[in-house]
């Protein structure tokens, strides 16, 4: 069997050294001292001034859009994960979805200002695939409309816009260490953000609002995360360049073996560093898709329609005209691509494909 992803697991003694110190110090949770080496090893690594662990990457688009004080409408993607627009809706907020690029596949700047109104409160955008988004552009609309500025940076973990973390851009972005992406902690997140007072809110918001034992700074949620969490993260750091460095050959195995595929792979932002994290393939129709979905099922291999649906289709939000989304999101599969996926198996994966397409 050849799934979409495994989880990378880093080798046991190493993960056990650290639960060793966790029985010692019988601090399980609470902003221990694991939570406090990892967030300082991940603003070392990243060269990013500040970040705050949390629970998952969901738990940090929701305290975000609650710490920037977000209401009315958002502008947002609709080719993401439904965490993005999901988190919007339960922050009470309204999603007003913006088409794609349909290079990059990210929100497209020159579409976001038809849809400022006067209840625009911010644009909520994904590096989709770690690609980055154009930054600059969207800054530049954000400034001029006075609109706040989030990143579901979920995908980025090694991503890099003009030389510098992903994770610095936007007035918060968050991340997703869930165990299917490029880096994890088994569950968890995080936030990042430029202004000191924001990053304050969030990092009370994080801890139920405390401020002491006894007082509130304000509302909060739980979004904490554990001592094992962090234990994860902190051996899985050791080994990240190196799941970069077989994510980037692998990728480049498939590039070669699919040189005569009807489709495209992704276009890259310019003055960015992508970081392998994924490997979508947007092919020609959705029925070619569908053709090489159910080859690929009928051997064992399970590639993934991700994103599908496109979110502007959820049961709770109003549809929006977004045709490149609609169209991408039918014809994008994400194939197997994971650290221990061998060059024999990425072959009989390409092959199967183009069989499928010379059948078709
Ligand atoms: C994974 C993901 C999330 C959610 O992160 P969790 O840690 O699973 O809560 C949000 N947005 C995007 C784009 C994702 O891929």
């Amino acid at each position: 069997m050849i799934p979409v992803t495994k989880p990378f697991l880093p080798p046991r003694e190493e993960y056990e050294a650290y639960i060793r110190g966790i029985w010692d110090r019988n601090w399980l949770t609470n902003n221990g001292p694991l939570v406090n080496e990892l967030e300082l090893q991940l603003k070392e690594y990243l060269q990013v001034p500040n970040l705050l662990y949390v629970g998952n990457g969901t738990i940090a688009l929701q305290i975000a859009i609650k710490a920037l004080g977000l209401s009315g409408e958002i502008i947002t993607t609709p080719f993401s994960y439904v965490a993005t627009t999901s988190s919007i809706v339960w922050e009470g907020c309204k999603p007003v979805f913006t088409d794609i690029d349909p290079e990059t596949l990210n929100i497209d700047p020159t579409k976001i200002e038809a849809a400022i109104t006067p209840k625009t409160s911010a644009i909520l955008a994904t590096h989709v695939y770690g690609n980055p988004c154009d930054i600059d552009a969207i800054q530049e609309i954000a400034d001029r409309h006075g609109l706040k500025v989030i990143y579901d940076a979920a995908h980025c973990f090694g991503s890099k816009y003009k030389g510098q973390s992903v994770f610095a851009y936007g007035d918060v972005s968050t991340a997703s260490f869930h165990a299917t992406k490029l880096f994890h902690t088994t569950e968890g997140g995080a936030v990042f953000a430029r202004d000191p007072e924001v990053l304050k809110r969030m990092q009370y918001m994080r801890n139920f609002g405390h401020d002491g034992p006894e007082r509130f700074a304000g509302i909060g949620i739980n979004g904490k995360n554990s001592e094992f969490h962090a234990a994860m993260g902190l051996v899985n750091l050791k080994y990240v360049n190196g799941i970069i460095e077989s994510r980037k050959q692998l990728s480049e195995t498939y590039d070669v073996y699919l040189s005569e595929v009807k489709g495209r792979k992704v276009g890259f932002t310019k003055n960015s560093d992508f970081n392998y994290g994924y490997y979508p393939l947007v092919l020609e129709s959705e029925d070619l898709l569908l053709a090489v979905f159910a080859k690929l099922n009928s051997r064992e291999i399970f590639p993934r329609r991700y994103f599908y649906p496109s979110l502007d289709t959820l049961p709770y939000v109003q549809k929006s005209q977004v045709p490149v989304s609609r169209d991408v999101a039918c014809r994008t599969l994400c194939l197997p691509f994971y650290v221990g996926l061998s060059k024999e198996e990425v072959s009989l994966i390409c092959r199967l494909i183009l069989q499928v397409q010379k059948n078709q």
